[in-house]
């Protein structure tokens, strides 16, 4: 799951993480307000969607009046935008992040993730920051320093100093950043998070450490441990089809092809993907209804599937192992005769009481086109899309 910027700044502000006073706004009144509350004389507006590299779009705003303020803040407000993480799609910008704008002396790069080469907890450091790392990381690979945390040990200042040291900071900022990395560790673990970025850390003009951007991703496996994380889950910025999926405990994601799949288990989701690939055809989402699926989940998932125009065909490949083909019969019938059948529906079932779940679509009066086998179903799937 991903956060805004202005909760992973509340979250560093929780583990003593410095970061500029700042509050949200849903308008260009409430966003001068804001700045009239935090006072002094510059403030920086930013837009709140799930992605960074708003700065180049417009998102990001040097103010110098509440004149300005307003101004930036009704420019972002409504708005969709686009940003190069954004992978093609605009997101919507209903609020923004009103802070004091520091005095930047240098913009510095920190993050903490799961290397799984290392399979550790690993940081990553770099003099160069606030701008694309990846970047960095192909012309200076020599700046960039990352830090493997003993999984019993932990993090040691010792490790943090030595990260200070190399990019430049003098005593005072080294011991800062000590905190802020043994902060920013136990922030990760405590939340369960699978990354954590700042980009800028920044040296302010008078010398001090401060966490100006935050990009902060929890890992969806530990989310039941975390309501309180969960309830910071804003679903306008994520794929509509995908959030709807997370309402029905369906694990689905939107893909670029025209072929809707439909099948149970994550590994035959990703060989019937291979499959359609094979027989010539692009698939249009991956789709798990689970090894226990149940025909509310069927019939969700049909209309899922079917909520994109730019599905052609369905593909539905289910093994009945915990599942009976006959009540998955059951649960497409039932979808077709709720959600209407616009487009081809390609079904192969195998497993237990395969013979009962083919009678029942046979007997349907659906135009349902049954398949033998997954390779049969594919090519029968990808000539019905064309
Ligand atoms: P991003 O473009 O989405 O990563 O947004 P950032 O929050 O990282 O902002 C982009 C850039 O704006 C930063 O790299 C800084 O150069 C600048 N910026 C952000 N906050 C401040 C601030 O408080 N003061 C100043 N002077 N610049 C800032
Ligand atoms: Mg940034």
């Amino acid at each position: 799951m991903n956060f805004h910027e202005y909760q992973a700044k509340e979250l560093f502000a929780q583990y003593g993480i410095p970061v500029p006073p700042g509050q949200i706004a849903h308008s260009p009144e409430a966003a001068v307000e804001v700045a009239k509350t935090l006072g002094g004389s510059q403030w920086m507006v930013k837009a709140q969607i799930h992605a960074g590299g708003r700065g180049k779009a417009g998102g990001v705003k040097f103010c110098k009046s509440l004149e300005d303020v307003r101004e930036a803040a009704a420019s972002m407000l409504g708005t969709r935008m686009a940003t190069y993480q954004t992978a093609g799609r605009a997101l919507p910008v209903n609020l923004v992040l009103v802070t004091d704008a520091s005095d930047i002396a240098r913009e510095l790069y920190l993050s903490v993730l799961v290397d799984r080469d290392a399979k550790a907890v690993t940081f990553i450091a770099s003099k160069h920051g606030g701008v694309d790392i990846e970047q960095v990381a192909r012309e200076t690979p020599e700046d960039i320093h990352s830090v493997v945390v003993d999984f019993v040990e932990g993090l040691q200042p010792y490790q943090c100093r030595q990260v200070g040291f190399a990019m430049g900071l003098n005593l005072k900022q080294v011991n800062q950043l000590t905190r802020i990395m043994l902060g920013l560790f136990k922030l990760f673990n405590e939340k369960d998070l699978s990354l954590v970025e700042l980009n800028p850390l920044a040296v302010l003009a008078d010398g001090n450490l401060a966490a100006l951007d935050g990009k902060v991703n929890s890992d969806d496996n530990a989310e039941f441990r975390h309501p309180e994380l969960a309830a910071m889950r804003d679903l306008t910025q994520e794929d509509p089809a995908e959030a709807a999926a997370v309402q029905h405990n369906l694990n689905y994601v939107t893909m670029d092809g025209n072929i809707g799949c439909m099948v149970n288990g994550a590994g035959l989701a990703m060989a019937t993907m291979d499959v359609i690939k094979l027989a010539g055809g692009e698939p249009a989402n991956f789709l798990d209804v689970g090894g226990g699926a149940t025909k509310e989940r069927v019939i969700e998932a049909f209309k899922l599937i079917t909520s994109s125009d730019k599905v052609k065909a369905i593909l539905i490949n289910i093994f009945g192992g915990i599942v009976r083909c006959d009540m998955i019969a059951e649960g497409i019938i039932a979808a077709v005769k709720e959600v209407g059948l616009k487009i081809p529906v390609v079904v192969r079932l195998q497993g237990t009481n395969v013979e009962r779940g083919r009678e029942l679509l046979a007997k349907s009066g659906l135009a349902i086109t049954p398949a033998d086998d997954l390779n049969d179903a594919a090519q029968k799937a990808v000539a019905a899309a064309k």
